[in-house]
């Protein structure tokens, strides 16, 4: 018998008091389906947005639309947040994993991921809707800069930022001894992409490998809210952990000459010719340029953080927008001069300013002042 054993855990980290994520594990009514969701909004209010959408995707019946239930949690976020002062702005990323018959699906909107472990190979079935991505499609940053970019946790698509909410949605066929991971940024971000896949492939069951997860992005630090659901798709009977298996309806091949959906994508990549590629890369450019000053309306990016500092003919300048110019489009325009001369600006300002870090309107207008009264 073909079955799934999952197990969910989440820790609200070292730095933060109280836990913004939410996860759905074998509690709603498709036993299949599996959703991490990572809050955003202060005072509890992310709290609020993520476990309205556990909480409407745990009503999910199998075969109902899981793009359709996305996009029900997301009126019911702006819902609430418009009727009441203390959740507005608040929002939610989201990634769900469902199964039917050999097949999974994979839904998300924002940077929370999901990752397939098949034959040793750690591969990530999501793509971030980040900043940080966009950057690195449009060629401005590489994978190594975004790590530790001072932006990487910009979404550019969640939850309750807009009426209509575009999620990604894609399935692949399942495989016996297929071990998936759904997990928020708490994770991504503490610990490396080689770590997650060295300590996935470690022995243990779900449960085991879920809390050795937890741990490890605990000991790196800690710093944001932590929550990861590993499914195993097993050939076993389930046994003494019965309460956190599911059976999967039909049977999943043994052998399968379908690598997955990606690899298959990547396949027919090649087979194009250079003109479809060099066509291609300039869609997405303009793709991405299109996305970016998309992400300078309010609906996209969230209000706290759409300021930036840096110097100008000597002077600090506090700037509206994103310290960014994709095909020389910029996107961010002067909003204040300051008498502050760049020569007198020391550690650690010096090196905020330099790297355009993103403030809410008050917070730079604060450093300034604090500058200005030194
Ligand atoms: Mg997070």
């Amino acid at each position: 018998m073909v079955s799934l054993e999952y197990f969910g855990a989440t820790d609200a980290g070292k730095v933060r008091s109280n836990n913004e994520d939410s996860l759905l594990a074998g509690r709603g009514t498709d036993k299949t389906l599996f959703v991490v969701a990572d809050g955003i909004g202060g005072f509890e209010a992310g709290e609020v947005a993520s476990s309205i959408t556990t909480e409407i995707l745990e009503d999910l019946a199998p075969g109902d639309s899981l793009e359709e239930a996305i996009q029900r949690a997301n009126r019911k976020i702006l819902a609430v947040a418009r009727s009441d002062r203390q959740f507005s702005g608040m929002g939610t990323t989201v990634v769900a994993l469902r199964f039917s018959n050999s097949t999974a699906e994979v839904a998300h909107v924002g940077d929370s991921r999901a990752y397939l472990l098949r034959g040793g190979q750690l591969q990530q079935l999501t793509e971030d809707h980040s900043l940080v991505t966009e950057l690195i499609r449009s060629g401005d940053i590489t994978r190594a800069q975004a790590a530790d970019h001072p932006q990487r946790n910009l979404i550019t698509r969640a939850l309750g930022a807009e009426e209509d909410v575009q999620v990604d949605v894609r399935s692949f066929k399942v495989q016996l001894a297929d071990r998936i991971l759904l997990c928020s940024d708490g994770l991504t971000d503490m610990v490396s992409e080689p770590e997650i896949a060295r300590i996935l492939k470690e022995p243990g069951d779900s449960k085991e490998v879920s809390q050795r997860l937890v741990d490890a992005a605990l000991d790196a630090g800690g710093a944001d809210n932590i929550t990861v659901v590993v499914v195993d798709v097993k050939d076993t009977e389930p046994g003494p952990s019965r309460d956190r298996t599911a059976e999967i309806p039909v049977a999943v091949p043994r052998r399968s000459r379908d690598a997955g959906a990606a690899r298959s994508t990547k396949r027919e990549e090649r087979r194009g010719g250079r003109v479809k590629r060099t066509l291609k890369a300039l869609v997405r450019t303009l793709l991405v340029v299109v996305l970016l000053s998309a992400a300078l309306t309010p609906a996209y990016l969230w209000a706290s953080s759409r300021y930036f500092l840096g110097f100008d003919q000597g002077v600090v300048v506090i700037y509206r927008g994103l310290p960014y110019a994709p095909l020389g489009f910029k996107l961010n325009q002067e909003w204040q001069r300051t008498n502050l001369q760049e020569s007198r600006i020391n550690q650690p300002y010096r090196q905020q300013i330099s790297e355009h870090r993103l403030y809410s309107k008050d917070s730079a207008e604060a450093i300034v002042r604090d500058l200005q009264s030194k």
